[in-house]
Parts: structure tokens; sequence; C-alpha cells
């Protein structure tokens, strides 16, 4: 990306361990507004289908993001998003929401210990046509950059371990 820069390499310092480089700061602003993008679409999938959020909605989201990149707008909008999150101030942070996040996963009565298939809505809408098309092509999907990658397989380890079959 920056190859042409003049930056000189870093020096070894103590800041380093304990704060970020660019580079990995920007890394983690894309992964992040990568999966605010992906929990939208999830939210989307379990909206349409009168269903609690399921682990099912959620893997389907990161799947459907992996395998459809943002346009450019959703990207702007995405890391704009992601930036706020990041770069607020943690008094603007509701403790909260955490318990409450915590709450609905425990309410939630999924049998984790049983392999099943993957759920999806019958909804027929464009979002919801599409997450079902990445989900039968997701095995052949092969990813084209490093990061890319490192989805996928986290992905893959999110099936593996709520047993779940794609
Ligand atoms: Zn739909």
């Amino acid at each position: 990306m920056n190859k042409n820069n003049q930056e000189p390499i870093v020096e070894m310092t103590n800041e380093m361990t304990d704060e970020m480089t660019d580079e990995e700061a920007n890394i983690l602003k894309v992964v992040f507004a990568n999966n605010i993008s992906a929990m939208k679409i999830s939210k989307i999938l379990s909206e349409h289908s009168n269903n609690i959020l399921l682990t099912d909605y959620i893997v389907t989201g990161l799947i459907y993001r992996l395998m459809i990149p943002m346009t450019d707008d959703e990207m702007t909008q995405s890391i704009n998003e992601a930036e706020s999150i990041l770069y607020a101030s943690s008094s603007d942070e509701e403790d909260t929401t955490d318990a409450d996040t915590l709450d609905d996963t425990e309410d939630k009565d999924e049998d984790l210990n049983t392999k099943r298939n993957i759920k999806y809505n019958s909804c027929n809408c464009d979002i919801c046509n599409k997450c079902r098309v990445c989900l039968i092509n997701f095995g052949e999907f092969i990813p084209n950059d490093p990061l890319s990658t490192i989805y996928k397989n986290s992905i893959l380890e999110t099936c593996e371990k709520y047993n779940l079959i794609l």
C-alpha cells in the first residue's frame, strides 16, 4: 500500500509494546468495519425469519461479508461506525450493553453438542437469497488475501466449535 513512503523503520522502543502501529490500527479498523457490516446482515436474516439471532445467522453474516465485498459506500459507512466505536471515550460506553448481550447468549436454548446443518430462513429478498448462495459456495471459496484467509479459517473454527455443518 504505502511502499513509496519514506518512513524510517520504526525503532524498537517501549512504546511499540503499548501502542499499535498505524498499519495494525488500520487492519483492526477494517476487520471491525467488516464485523459491523456482517452483524447487520445477521440482523436482517433474523428479522426476516421472526427468529432470535441464532449462531447460524451470525456465521452466515460473516460468510456473506467475506464472499460479497462491501461497496465503497458501505465501506465508508462501516469504517465511520468502527471509528466512532474504537475512538469513543470509555465513559461513553454503557455497561448495561455487555450484560444484556451476555444474557441473550445464555437465554438461547441451542443444543451445541449435536452436529447439525446450518439453518437459513426462507425469505426471498435479495440479501437472504444471496446468503443462501454464499452458504452453498463457501466450501469452494478461495480467499484472495491473507486477511480473508484468516477470516475464512475463523469462520470454519466457529462452525466446528458450535457443531455447525456448512
Ligand atoms: Zn430477507
